[in-house]
């Protein structure tokens, strides 16, 4: 449960008398309700919550700070909105941007009877960044689950089987050890595949000498892990072998040099510069990485245009790599927390290119 204080800070400061609430992950990070449907409704005076009678009892139990209020037939959200915001004479009422659709917003606009209807950024969202001792607790124990899966698989890849069996056996076991669901869809690219960053799975079968890459993470508490790692079916040849220890560096030298206090975009320079110099530059298309919570992608990145200072408390991962059309590719990625003086890195997984 978050401080109500800063919720008020941000209508103070941005001369609101009230916001609504739609973004299921702020719902829940603020109210405690997992079930991110309808909208929390915050003045000066109240805290509602509004959704739909599947959920009461859910509401009541998760949100004991909210009075909840359903919507049924004769009474819809706009009606309901437009309730407290007499109770609470509300003039000024914020909305989340980047969580409302057109339609809404027109419907919205015409319905609500107040004299301003304004959207705020991401102020809430950016609420979520540093993360608490309950929520490290839930990410660590998320990417510990992830360690549990990695180890596990490498006795499942050999050749001949396919990039599915891999990506439904990590889930599989991710789901035996806790976890309740998937963070992302699993990514297993073999081959030729690995060329493609966000390869998805599908029925090519493992051959003697591919490079498999794996992307995966689960939702613990609904907290997400995010980790990736490359491996080596039979033996790796010398070129996988140069481009894996590229990455490796690249990786390592990031998390080695990680503390707070300098901009996102300064440590995604450190990974590119290394893999620039050694020749494959123009193979790292993506960033070097993102927050995770709630969310598996969340702010701020680590990414060539992130100017934001990184803080201690911030989740993020560290994911170089290097995908060379019709070869393959390598990434490596762990998932940690900035500390006050460096980092605590959750994936204790191997890294040391291994051959199976
Ligand atoms: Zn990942
Ligand atoms: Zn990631």
């Amino acid at each position: 449960m978050i401080d109500y204080g800063k919720v008020q800070a941000i209508l103070n400061e941005r001369k609101l008398d009230a916001i609504l609430v739609s973004d299921g992950y702020n719902m829940r990070y603020i109210s405690g309700f997992t079930g991110a449907t309808g909208f929390l409704f915050i003045s000066k005076a109240s805290k509602k919550l509004f959704t739909d009678s599947r959920y009461t009892v859910a509401a009541q139990t998760q949100a004991p700070d909210f009075e909840v209020v359903i919507v049924d037939g004769a009474r819809n959200y706009a009606a309901l909105i437009n309730e407290a915001i007499a109770a609470d004479s509300v003039n000024v009422l914020g909305f989340e941007a980047n969580n409302f659709s057109y339609a809404r917003y027109e419907s919205f606009k015409k319905e609500l009877k107040v004299k301003e209807f304004v959207p705020v950024g991401n102020d809430l969202s950016l609420l979520r960044v540093k993360k608490t001792e309950e929520e490290l607790v839930n990410l660590r124990q998320a990417e510990h689950i992830g360690d549990i899966a990695f180890n596990e698989i490498l006795g499942h890849l050999k050749p001949g089987v396919t990039e599915l069996e891999i990506a439904a056996k990590l889930e599989y076991i991710m789901k035996c050890n806790g976890a309740e669901k998937l963070s992302f869809e699993t990514i297993v690219a073999a081959g030729v595949n690995g060329s493609k960053p966000h390869a998805e799975p599908g029925n090519y079968k493992i051959q003697s000498g591919d490079l498999v890459t794996m992307d995966f993470g689960c939702v613990y508490n609904g907290y997400c892990s995010d980790m990736t790692r490359t491996v080596c079916v039979g033996k790796s040849n010398a070129k996988q072998r140069e481009i894996y220890d590229i990455v490796l560096k690249a990786q390592t030298t990031v998390i080695d040099n990680l503390k707070p206090g300098m901009k996102g975009k300064e440590y995604d320079k450190i990974a590119r510069d290394i893999i620039t110099e050694a020749g494959y530059g123009q193979y790292f298309g993506h960033g070097l990485g993102h927050s995770v919570g709630l969310e598996i992608h969340e702010d701020p990145r680590f990414s060539v245009a992130e100017e934001r200072i990184i803080e201690p408390g911030t989740i993020i991962t560290v994911e170089p790599g290097i995908y060379i059309p019709d070869f393959g590719g390598v990434r490596i990625e762990d998932m940690l927390v900035v500390t006050e003086d460096g980092c605590e890195d959750f994936a204790h997984s191997r890294k040391d290119l291994i051959e199976l």
